[in-house]
């Protein structure tokens, strides 16, 4: 079911507007997007937007300096609008905002959304947040600045409108968003492209220590704590890696896997056309999409490879079977 957004303000004087944690550019564009929006169409409505600190490139879009890190104690919000965030757990510090609130809405595109909110607008087969954002706004009331948020969380989640998730009307919205005279490529090497000296060090790593498997049907990447450290790098650093892996010809799933502490793994899954990495996500307590999935897994290194690759195998196993 759709969401009315005049309907689901209605009434509201506060609104905490919050997304996934490790923000990515659609949660962080579909955030933005929306509280631009909200501070010029609602002026009466007090709004706040709750994200983790974002990958430093993310601020050439406007109103990232009013993103707030943490939970100060107030009194509850009339509305929580929980944005490209696949289950509740993964609110993470806003959480307590999200359990107080008096009414919940969850905006969302992730597969393995169950629905948790008071209302939901979940459409899987939306390229990205940003793309079901730009739906419920009136056109003519999108200003540049809503445009170029948007526009980076359309270009993230399709990979610049390369991957399986780009339908028509991506593109249609893309060219929307074009017309409001913002400066795409501008947005696509800035905030997806460039990488810093120490991002392509990382990701250099990952590729000359990867290794093949399943039949060269699966590569493997691990970056250890240690790694992170010797370089300096955050968290975020080592955004892209996973989808340079995938390109590699000839493989149909690339795992990518950073320690982020001591026995505890974050784990990203790609695929190109067969294997469904959403279903192995979820297996591990995590989610995503069919061709782009996560979890935090613990475990030894060799744990957590041995264990993903496992269901990679009987997904693989199924498909060369029906072959
Ligand atoms: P990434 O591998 O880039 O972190 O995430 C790929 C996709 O899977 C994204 O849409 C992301 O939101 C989702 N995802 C990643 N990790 C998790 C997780 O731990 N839990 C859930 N539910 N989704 C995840
Ligand atoms: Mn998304």
């Amino acid at each position: 079911m759709t969401v009315v957004l005049a309907d689901i303000l209605k009434g509201r004087k506060s609104v905490a507007i919050s997304g996934h944690v490790r923000p990515d550019g659609d949660c962080t564009g579909a955030c933005l997007g929306l509280y631009m929006y909200l501070l010029k169409e609602y002026p009466d409505v007090t709004v706040d937007v709750f994200l983790e600190k974002i990958p430093q490139s993310f601020h050439m879009i406007e109103k990232t300096e009013d993103i707030k890190n943490e939970v100060i104690a107030e009194k509850p919000y009339d509305l929580f609008i929980c944005l490209d965030c696949g289950d509740k757990s993964r609110l993470g510090f806003s959480t307590p905002l999200y359990e107080q609130a008096k009414h919940t809405v969850c905006i969302d595109h992730h597969v393995s959304n169950q629905a948790f909110a008071d209302e939901n607008y979940i459409v899987p087969d939306a390229s990205s947040t940003c793309e079901l954002i730009y739906t419920l706004l009136d056109k003519d009331k999108i200003t540049r600045s809503i445009a170029e948020a948007l526009y980076m969380g359309i270009v993230h989640d399709t990979g610049v409108f390369q991957y399986s998730c780009t339908s028509p009307s991506t593109m249609e919205i893309g060219a929307e968003l074009l017309r409001k005279g913002i400066n795409g490529s501008k947005i696509i090497d800035q905030t997806y492209y460039e990488k810093t000296y120490i991002q392509n060090q990382l990701l250099g790593k990952a590729l000359l220590e990867s290794f093949l498997i399943l039949d060269k049907q699966c590569i493997v990447a691990v970056l250890e704590k240690k790694d992170l450290d010797f370089f300096e790098a955050e968290a975020s650093d080592t955004e892209g890696i996973v989808s340079q892996l995938r390109l590699t010809k000839g493989v149909e799933v690339a795992l990518f896997m950073y320690e982020m502490e001591t026995h505890l793994y974050k784990v990203s899954l790609r695929s190109k056309e067969k294997v469904d990495v959403s279903v192995i996500a979820k297996f591990f307590g995590g989610g995503g999409h069919a061709r782009a999935a996560g979890a935090s897994i613990t475990g030894t290194k060799y744990d957590v490879i041995n264990q993903v690759t496992e269901q990679i195998s009987f997904q693989l196993g199924k498909e060369n079977k029906q072959l």
